[in-house]
């Protein structure tokens, strides 16, 4: 029987590890699939407090996990297969192995969702990216490729302007989901261009780890072109990792675990923090002080469960 499970070993996670690990509740971390999260995923992250120079994602979420081991979280690899909240103690199998816990945190993060091509996957971190608040700022005077017809991808090729010296907006279909007011303000901006019905068919330059440009495929003509380009934005959503606490957890109609009061689930003594509850802010520190709101919150309920 565990205190406290984390489900998730990114910001929000390993930021909850600390805190019960400090709080002696010796925290049991369920790694996930994406261990480290999205931080593990990308190079350099100048925007977390405290790192005047920048520090790699890989390393940043390093250090946060040793710091999580030093006041004694334990960690175990495998993803979550189903879950029984329904009473406590909570029930969370990861394959063949069922753990218990009184309290839970879901820190279990979304997932970007990706074009799955080959050179994308070589080239993310080096060129290709899913968040423009984080990396917009290494393309100053560059040309930028920005992949998605939906709110995100208005929103980031608008924010991707302030530094880029062009934002080409390139879309699978000539129709966009993106509401119209995010749509008038893109097209508004003179230095994105629209790209419609396109496709990308390979990211290049994977020998050099990094873009220098993109093939694109004509959806209607398949008619294929070359752009030249020093990053590819792929904004076409993100799915939250939450299927395994369907029917369990209320979430919104996107999938999103929804909270009250802080960190809060339908279910007393769950919690959730990071992007697994939050598809606005997404930032590494957003999820990190959810993290910390989680534990706390986490802390009280054992607390007050003693009598
Ligand atoms: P959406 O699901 O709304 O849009 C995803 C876009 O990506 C679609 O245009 C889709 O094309 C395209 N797409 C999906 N898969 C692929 C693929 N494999 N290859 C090429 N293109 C692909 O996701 P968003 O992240 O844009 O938005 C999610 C939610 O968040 C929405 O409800 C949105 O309104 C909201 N949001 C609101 C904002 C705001 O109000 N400030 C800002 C950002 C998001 P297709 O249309 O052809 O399916």
């Amino acid at each position: 029987m565990h205190k406290v499970i984390i489900i998730g070993s990114g910001c929000a996670g390993l930021t909850a590890a600390i805190y019960t690990a400090r709080a002696d509740l010796q925290p049991l971390v369920l790694d996930g699939y994406e261990p480290g999260g999205q931080l593990a995923l990308t190079t350099e992250v100048e925007n977390f407090p405290g790192f005047p120079e920048g520090i790699l994602g890989p390393e940043l979420i390093e250090r946060t996990r040793k710091q999580a081991e030093r006041f004694g979280a334990r960690f175990r690899s495998g993803s979550v297969t189903s879950v029984d909240l329904s009473q406590r103690p909570f029930k969370i199998t990861v394959a063949k192995e069922t753990y218990e816990a009184e309290t839970l945190i879901v820190a279990a993060g979304a997932s970007a969702r990706m074009l799955g091509i080959e050179s994308e996957r070589h080239l993310l971190g080096f060129g290709v990216s899913t968040c423009a608040t984080c990396d917009g700022a290494f393309f100053r005077n560059r040309e930028i490729v920005v992949v998605g017809g939906g709110d995100t991808a208005m929103e980031e090729a608008t924010f991707l302007t302030k530094f880029a010296k062009r934002v080409t907006l390139l879309h699978r279909r000539n129709e966009f989901r993106a509401s119209k007011i995010m749509l008038d303000r893109a097209r508004a901006n003179e230095k994105i261009v629209f790209m419609t019905p396109y496709v990308i068919e390979e990211v290049h330059n994977v020998a050099n780890k990094a873009v220098d440009s993109v093939i694109v495929r004509n959806s209607e003509t398949a008619e294929l072109k070359t752009i030249p380009t020093a990053g590819v934005f792929v904004a076409i959503g993100h799915d939250p990792n939450t299927k395994v606490f369907k029917g369990q957890l209320n979430m919104d109609e996107n999938g999103y675990i929804l909270t009250h009061d802080g960190p809060k689930t339908n279910v007393a003594g769950v919690f959730a923090a990071g992007d697994v509850q939050d598809h606005h802010y997404r930032q590494a520190v957003t999820a990190a002080g959810s993290g910390c709101m989680a534990a706390i919150d986490a802390e009280r309920f054992l607390e007050a469960q003693k009598g």
